[in-house]
This record gives C-alpha cells, structure tokens and sequence, in this order.
C-alpha cells in the first residue's frame, strides 16, 4: 500500500504516518525528516537544503524528488510506504508519478488533512519532538507525561527552529501556493479522500484506518 498524507504543516500528517506506520508495518518517508538530518550531519545537500528550510521556502524539486526515488526503492518499502511531506509541488508530483510508473508501481490513495489555520498556528507553536527517537508531542494538546522528557525513551524534547512565528506565516502561504493544488491534482486521479483534522489523534486515525479498509 503507496499512501500519500496530504496537508498544511502542523495538520498532522507525521503524527498519523507514525502510528500507521506501526499499524501496517510499512515506513514513513518524511522528507522534513530526511533533510533535517542532512543539515544536522552537515552533508552536501543539507548544506544547500539549510537556507530555504530555515527561510521557510521549500527546497529546490531536483533535491527532494531525488531524496525519495532514492528512498522509495529501499527493501523496507517492499510492501509499501507512507509519504509525509512530499509531494509539495505538481512536478513532484509527476516526478513520483514517474518513478512510480517505472517501477509498475502506482499511489493507491492520497490522505488530505484539512485544519484551519488558527489551530495550525497553535499546533506549531506547540509542537515538540523528541531528539532521540523522533515522537512528536504538543504541549497542550499531546503532551508527555514529564515534561521536557520522551515518554518513550526518555530523551530530551525540542522545538524545530522553523516553527517560530515568522517562519511558520511563511511555510502556511507556501502550502496555499505551491502545495494546495495538489488537492485538485489527486482529486482529478480520483485518489483524493479528505478529512476533517480538527478532531482529536485517535479519531483522526480511525477515519483514516476506515479509509484504507473501504478502498482496499
Ligand atoms: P511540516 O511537518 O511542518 O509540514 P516538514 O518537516 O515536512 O514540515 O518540512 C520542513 C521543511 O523541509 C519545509 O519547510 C521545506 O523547507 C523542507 N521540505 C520538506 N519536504 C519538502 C518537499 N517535499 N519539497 C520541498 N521542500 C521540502
Ligand atoms: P505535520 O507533520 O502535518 O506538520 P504534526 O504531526 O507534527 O504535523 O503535528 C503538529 C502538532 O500538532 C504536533 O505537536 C502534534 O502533537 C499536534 N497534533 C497532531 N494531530 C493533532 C490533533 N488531531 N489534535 C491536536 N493536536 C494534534
Ligand atoms: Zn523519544
């Protein structure tokens, strides 16, 4: 199963993709993910990446749609993986398509998470990840059971240098301009099926589990 989560930052689409991750033992590619830690390890491309994230602009398409062609033909993806954050622009989009299609492989469903922007913005500004193994939490609406502290692996909670104020504004009209017309992209293949991500993890996750379960 080839799943694309669909959404605005802060919609939820890395919280959904780690438990359905777990659920359907199938990987999550975050692409947010992957680049951060190229910037943190200082390679080549998180040397070119750093400016547009930290700028909140998006990196260059040649950059990310090589990440995930590269990505998707690891052997954890046998069965299937769960995109986060990529496609952001129609020619990832096709990109995906294409590597997909050479493959004799296809998306089988395209997930989007619908939040209006009053709650995205109070879901980055509250945002926190764990440094070790990457659980994401939110102070107010998701948070560990001691604070600063993993609930998993007791490492050290933080807040993403890019979910400031200023940078947050930035990456939201990004999304309207360059990633929202995906919606109508997906719909168009008819693979498009959209939820309403202003209600609580768990029942966003069944939505989505019914989702799956319907259209298989
Ligand atoms: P969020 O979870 O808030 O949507 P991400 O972790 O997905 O944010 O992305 C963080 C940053 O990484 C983006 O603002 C952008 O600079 C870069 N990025 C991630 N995925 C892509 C992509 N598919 N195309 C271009 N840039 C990307
Ligand atoms: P995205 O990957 O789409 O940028 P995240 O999954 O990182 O979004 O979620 C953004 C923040 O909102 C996190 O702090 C997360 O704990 C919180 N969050 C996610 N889903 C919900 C929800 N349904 N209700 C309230 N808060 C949520
Ligand atoms: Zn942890």
């Amino acid at each position: 199963m080839n799943l694309i989560l669909l959404g605005p930052p802060g919609a939820g689409k890395g919280t959904q993709a780690k438990i359905l991750t777990k659920k359907y033992d199938i990987p999550q590619i975050s692409t947010g993910d992957i680049l951060r830690n190229a910037v943190k390890q200082a390679t080549p491309m998180g040397l070119k990446a750093k400016a547009f994230m930290d700028a909140g602009a998006l990196v260059p398409d040649e950059v990310v749609v090589g990440i995930v062609s590269e990505r998707i033909v690891e052997a954890d993806c046998r069965n299937g993986f769960i995109l986060d954050g990529f496609p952001r622009t129609v020619s990832q989009a096709d990109a995906l398509s294409a590597m997909l299609a050479a493959n004799g492989n296809k998306i089988d469903h395209v997930i989007s998470i619908t939040v209006n922007k009053n709650d995205l913005l109070r879901r980055i500004t509250g945002r926190r990840t764990c440094r070790s193994c990457g659980k994401g939490y939110h102070l107010e609406f998701d948070p560990p059971k001691t604070a600063g502290v993993c609930d998993e692996c007791s490492g050290v909670l933080f807040q993403r240098e890019d979910d400031c104020e200023d940078t947050m504004r930035k990456r939201l009209d990004v999304y309207e301009q360059q990633t929202a017309p995906l919606v109508e992209y997906y719909s168009n293949a008819g693979l498009l099926r959209s939820l309403p991500g202003d209600e609580a993890i768990d029942v966003i996750q069944s939505m989505i589990v019914s989702i799956l379960k319907r259209d298989a």
